[in-house]
């Protein structure tokens, strides 16, 4: 069965496991699945959420292909926005890298990449202070306003689409610290499976997955995490 709810809080600390609802529900259950999935970080301006889907994301994979030979800004400055400004390359005819500081974060082997790519130009020292666009005859980014991080100023950059480059957070706060956790709060999971580091549950999707973060590899380790679970549940003490 399928319930739309949302979990509140879940007990872990002892098998059944507790999960309560924001309906007041309560489930207790031997073997739980977290598929809770991840959050990109946005920049939190009311332009970008305007024109979020109509030339503003926070996924280069997904829709890089929009982009073929137009210009793009990306906003970031850690391995993310290199590996998506490296990724958007491939398709845009230019890519502007954004940052508000004067060295990257990213590893030294993707900066390397990165200014050795004639397509790509970082503009330092620089954060997004506005998306620019057209409402009509339908939604689309015309440039994005940039203020410089010290003095101030702002310029307009014609561009045609902002990627949002800045991290993500997975969706772990129900689980406090009851689940070990990966660096960046992702759920732990031993390599090659889904099992966390409570016997009895499993993570699968974007909530463990800081690598891929796709729809496709969601799904298999879904499908994974129902087998182990299946699995537990047939011999728990093994
Ligand atoms: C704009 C965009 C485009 C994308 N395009 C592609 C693409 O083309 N190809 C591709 O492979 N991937 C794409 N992705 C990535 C893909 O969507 C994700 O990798 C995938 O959805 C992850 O699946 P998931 O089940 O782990 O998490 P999610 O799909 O995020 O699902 C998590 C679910 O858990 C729910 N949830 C969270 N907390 C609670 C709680 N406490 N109680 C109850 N429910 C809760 C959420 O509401 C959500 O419904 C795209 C992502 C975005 C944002």
């Amino acid at each position: 069965i399928i319930v739309s709810d949302q979990v509140e809080t879940a007990d872990l600390s002892e098998r059944p496991f507790r999960v309560i609802t924001s309906s007041g529900k309560r489930y207790e259950t031997e073997a739980l699945i977290i598929a809770t999935g991840a959050q990109a970080r946005w920049l939190g301006l009311p332009s970008e959420e305007r024109f979020r889907g109509f030339g503003v994301s926070a996924c280069a994979t997904c829709d890089g292909i929009f982009f073929i030979r137009k210009h793009v800004v990306v906003v970031g400055g850690g391995n993310t926005a290199a590996e998506e400004a490296l990724f958007l390359s491939k398709y845009a005819s230019k890519v502007t890298l954004v940052h508000r500081g004067a060295s990257l974060r990213a590893e030294k082997i993707l900066q390397q990449r990165l200014f050795n790519d004639t397509k790509i130009e970082v503009v330092w020292e620089h954060v997004v202070d506005e998306v620019l666009g057209n409402e009509e005859p339908a939604l689309s980014v015309e440039g994005i306003r940039l203020r410089h991080a010290r003095t101030g100023a702002v310029q307009n950059l014609p561009a045609d689409g902002l990627f949002v480059a800045i991290g993500h957070s997975p969706s772990v706060r129900v689980f406090g610290d009851q689940l070990r956790q990966k660096p960046g709060g992702y759920i732990w999971v031993e390599p090659g499976s889904t099992r966390t580091s409570v016997p009895g549950v499993f993570a699968a999707g974007d909530v463990s997955d800081d690598v891929y973060r796709q729809a496709v590899t969601a799904a298999g380790l879904g499908c994974m995490a129902a087998i182990e679970a299946e699995r537990f549940l047939a011999h728990p003490h093994s």
